[in-house]
């Protein structure tokens, strides 16, 4: 995954410390650093580099199933599928995106408020 210069790419290099919680052949897991919900963890591709959902390929989309799965299988893992959790992907300025390697929040640990609003 060489070229990419993003703080994940650097986490995926081990280059920058990060709390990893969860990892397969394709995902990485780690916690974010100011959470937004008790549970808070990102999953990234490794091998990768794609700056937003809109610049997704149609020949990339097994990696967004890829993500979805891994925060699944570790919410499951964890005990927290059966309460329930969010998944979220922000794209570009409106969604807030800060970093640009395409990734997936999930959150749980609590009763989430609704989402969406503008501010
Ligand atoms: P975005 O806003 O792009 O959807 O999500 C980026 C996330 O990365 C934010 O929730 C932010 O808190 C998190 N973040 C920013 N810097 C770091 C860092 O150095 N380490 C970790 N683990 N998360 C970070």
């Amino acid at each position: 995954m060489a070229g990419n210069d993003t703080l994940f790419g650097k986490i995926i290099r081990r280059e920058i410390p990060a709390s990893i919680v969860y990892e397969d052949d394709e995902v990485l897991g780690f916690l974010d650093t100011a959470p937004q919900a008790p549970v808070h963890v990102l999953f990234i591709p490794k091998h990768e580099a794609i700056p937003t959902l809109d610049d997704l390929q149609p020949e990339q989309a097994q990696l967004v199933g890829r993500l979805v799965l891994a925060a699944a299988a570790h919410a499951r893992a964890q005990g927290l599928a059966e309460d329930g959790y969010r998944v979220v992907i922000n794209c570009r300025a409106d969604a807030g995106q800060t970093v640009f390697h395409l990734h997936l929040h999930l959150l749980a640990g609590a009763a989430l408020g609704r989402f969406g609003t503008p501010e």
